[in-house]
């Protein structure tokens, strides 16, 4: 059951250099070479919806790479973004619909009638 690209990172001569590159991330990041995790996360949106420039995305996915808190993080807000896009599927019933408009109108009116 093992995926064909996962045979490669069991070979132990490949391993290390997956390593080192993270290390190098990992030192670059430290050096200011390369964005930290609040930088990276600034780009988040942009990142998922594929907007960004190569070179910034390049970083961006280094850094995922190296960073658990970040790509847990990435996880989550694809999560969300799909979730949210489910959501557009629902429809409000008429009769919730008039109940919302009816107290949204009347707590306007008692805000105005308060002022
Ligand atoms: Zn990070």
């Amino acid at each position: 059951m093992i995926p064909q690209g996962g045979i490669r990172y069991l070979n132990p001569k490949i391993t290390p250099t997956v390593q080192t590159m993270k290390f190098l991330t990992a030192l670059k990041t430290a050096l200011g070479l390369a964005p930290g995790c609040e930088k990276v996360n600034e780009f988040l949106a942009d990142y998922v919806e594929g907007t960004l420039d190569e070179k910034t995305m390049a970083q961006f996915e280094e850094h995922m790479d190296m960073c658990k808190c970040c790509s847990h993080y990435m996880d989550q807000y694809r999560q969300t973004i799909d979730m949210t896009k489910q959501l557009d599927d629902i429809v409000v019933p008429a009769e919730l619909a008039e109940h919302t408009m009816f107290f949204l109108r009347n707590s306007e009116a008692f805000s105005k009638d308060e002022g």
